[in-house]
């Protein structure tokens, strides 16, 4: 081997994912991170009850086909569950997917700005990642349609959108997955399906059961609060179910995750709390930071893209001070959005203190 930095092309094209946080040096202590969309409130109980007792089975492998946690998916969603499968993340099933169906020579399509693992996905396996506009932060349908050549293979799609929150309604999705080829693969990324209450929403699980080429990913990541674990899971037609499977690790998720997830996703009530306290903190961070001169992308997300355009200050320096105070919120030049910066709905306590110091700021 000549030069061991030196990788296949695709992978030398890759800028490394960088987790959101990662301006922070060590001087500061963190006292809220709100840059990676996780939940401020901890996991159900019942995910914390269902791995207590794991500690004395840590010899044994985990059920290879996920059957338990499965099955909950299935029962509390309504889905079959011989078309689950499951993943150490959801972000491992969209390597999977780029793994099983993009070569050497192929097109990607992903959105302006679609979520980062996609692109790194698609580069890793020699495939080409093709740009389809947005407008508005939105997704824009007619562009990917128009982005579409004899060489595409996947679709890739965050609905509703990170690090936008935007989202497209269940008419939108149908007139995209219609005008999509039938061996053109389209994946609905649906991270926050659960955030989203938009009576038009629909993640895709509909689409699934009539269509050989669509899949639907999930998280327990976000709303259910297990991001620790990494859970992730999709729902597919059985001929994708075949490919992933053939392709997935014997057993790709560990017994904590699957004991956990298959009790968290009943945890109904915590999803139903967590979603008013989301409703709540989006209406009165809108209306504060509206109130300085921060426009906000309207969000169906944990999640709020706020911009400083017309605070005569850049989001470079906004997040500057915020970390000064303990504050992190997600940086946004790894997806060139100009001037804006991602915060992740949090406590109340948090969501208070990020107010009066972006109030603070603007006055500076
Ligand atoms: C967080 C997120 C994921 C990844 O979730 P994991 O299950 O933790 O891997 C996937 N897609 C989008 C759009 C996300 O924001």
């Amino acid at each position: 081997m000549k030069n061991p930095s030196v990788a296949n092309d695709g992978i030398m094209k890759i800028n490394a994912y960088t987790p959101g946080g990662a301006q922070m040096g060590n001087e500061v202590k963190t006292l809220y991170h709100l840059a990676s969309n996780e939940t401020p409130f901890g996991a159900p109980d019942e995910a914390r009850t269902a791995i207590a007792d794991l500690a004395s089975h840590l010899n044994l492998y985990p059920n290879g086909g996920a059957l338990e946690l499965r099955s909950a998916i299935a029962k509390r969603y309504g889905l079959k569950v011989g078309n689950i499968v499951c993943g150490n993340g959801s972000d491992e099933l969209l390597e999977f997917i780029a793994a099983a169906y993009i070569g050497q020579g192929d097109e990607a399509i992903i959105t302006e700005f679609g979520f980062l693992v996609y692109k790194i996905a698609i580069l890793a396996n020699g495939g080409t990642p093709v740009i389809a506009k947005e407008v508005d932060y939105t997704v824009d349908v007619d562009a990917i349609l128009a982005a579409v050549t004899d060489k595409t293979k996947v679709v890739f799609l965050a609905n509703p959108g990170n690090p936008t929150g935007t989202y497209i309604n269940a008419g939108e999705l149908n007139r995209l997955h219609k005008g999509l080829r039938s061996d053109i693969i389209l994946v609905i990324d649906s991270a926050y399906a659960e955030y989203c209450t938009m009576a038009d929403y629909n993640d895709g699980a509909d689409l699934v059961e009539g269509n050989e080429n669509v899949i639907m990913t999930r998280t327990m990541s976000k709303i259910y609060g297990l991001a620790a674990l990494r859970v992730g899971w999709s729902y597919a037609s059985d001929g994708i179910v075949a490919v992933l499977n053939r392709i997935r690790g014997p057993f790709n998720v560990n017994s904590a995750a699957q004991a956990a997830g298959a009790a968290a996703i009943f945890a109904d009530d915590f999803v139903k709390m967590s979603i008013d306290h989301n409703d709540k903190w989006a209406g009165i961070i809108k209306q504060r930071l509206n109130g300085l001169g921060i426009n906000i992308t309207p969000s169906h997300t944990n999640f709020l893209l706020i911009h400083f355009d017309e605070t005569g200050k850049t989001a470079e320096e906004a997040d500057r001070y915020l970390c000064s105070q303990g504050v992190v919120l997600r940086r946004l030049e790894p997806y060139n959005i100009p001037n804006a910066l991602r915060y992740t709905i949090g406590s109340n306590e948090a969501n208070e203190l990020v107010l009066s110091l972006l109030e603070k700021f603007v006055k500076l």
